[in-house]
């Protein structure tokens, strides 16, 4: 069972000035594209990856699922919450600030997928059809190994009401409550829940709040800041 690879970053080690302090990942959030560069090499250095094997995606809140078996190159990225590989040595990654960021792996098959589950893909199921994916390519679920990394909590996630109601009507398990007692969602409660039921069982969560933690990016905390980066390969 051994072979596959996760990995969470955090705010430092990188070269990004402020507001993106140091370790900026993201690509489209207005910081230097040499400085993402830079600091893209050092996190997949730092992971003993190739930087030009890393495949990154145009994250746009959906529940696209898309299947790699090389770096797009100079190829156009395709708009995506998810993607999925078969090829070993391709690592995946996703970018968050507060989105969940989740990671799938199934050595056996030898298949694994990132996905950015923020509150409308989860509702959306990009994570269960990220699973699907899998399947398609040989997983089996109770198999699959899924890591959820530094994400919002459901203590700090305000949201309207009336937004609760509609999340909960998809996804039970995502209702909450903030800390001070007003309506909350819990997106990572939520694609757990959803794993739960698909039988992935082999699962953790990370127990980092973004918004509570001055060592992640932020976007509710801080709005203009960096993104955070989760990373997923097999040997
Ligand atoms: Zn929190």
């Amino acid at each position: 069972m051994s072979g596959a690879h996760f990995a969470f970053t955090d705010r430092w080690g990188g070269v990004s000035a402020v507001p993106y302090e140091e370790l900026n990942l993201g690509g489209a959030v207005g910081d230097d594209p040499g400085s993402v560069r830079t600091n893209r090499e050092l996190a997949a250095t730092s992971l003993g990856l190739d930087p030009a094997r890393v495949v990154w995606m145009k994250q746009v809140h959906g529940p696209d699922v898309v299947v790699v078996d090389e770096p797009w190159g100079e190829r156009p990225v395709p708009e995506a919450d998810a993607v999925v590989t078969t090829r070993r040595g391709l690592a995946l990654a996703v970018l968050t600030a507060d989105c969940t960021p989740v990671l799938l792996a199934d050595p056996v098959a030898g298949v694994v997928a990132a996905a950015h589950a923020g509150r409308p893909g989860m509702v959306a199921g990009v994570v269960p059809a990220a699973v699907e994916a899998m399947v398609g390519l040989g997983a089996e679920p109770a198999r699959i190994v899924a890591r959820t990394g530094p994400a919002v909590c459901g203590r700090c996630y305000e949201v309207p009401d009336a937004m609760r109601a509609e999340v909960a009507a998809v996804e039970p398990g995502a209702y909450a409550e903030t800390s001070w007692g007003t309506p909350a969602v819990d997106v990572t409660a939520g694609v757990h829940a959803q794993l739960e039921r698909l039988g992935v069982r082999d699962r953790e969560q990370s127990p980092v709040c973004t918004i509570e933690s001055d060592d992640h990016f932020s976007y509710r905390r801080e709005g203009l800041t960096g993104r955070l980066a989760g990373y997923v390969w097999l040997d």
